[in-house]
């Protein structure tokens, strides 16, 4: 499981859904954790082609800033169950 909030590697963006990714293998990169819910790509939970991005330090701050943390795991109402 990886976090995008807490990842320090390199992030690119996935050319199929122009959402962040980060490489789980030497040739395999994936979707983070916080997109489990919400994103659409075909290749889910991988991703597809990257595009390397020059990330600044503020604009990846704000782009960990758009996927909250909403890990399943953690206790929470599921969106839509009638509780
Ligand atoms: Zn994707």
């Amino acid at each position: 499981m990886t976090s995008i909030r807490t990842y320090t590697g390199d992030i690119r963006v996935c050319a199929t859904c122009a959402q962040p990714a980060f490489k789980e293998s030497e040739v395999v990169w994936a979707h983070f954790d916080e997109q489990w819910d919400g994103i659409w790509c075909p290749y889910f939970p991988l991703a597809g082609d990257v595009i390397v991005v020059q990330w600044d330090r503020e604009s990846l701050e704000t782009l960990r800033g758009q996927y909250p943390d909403t890990h399943p795991e953690r206790p929470r109402r599921r969106r839509g169950s009638a509780a």
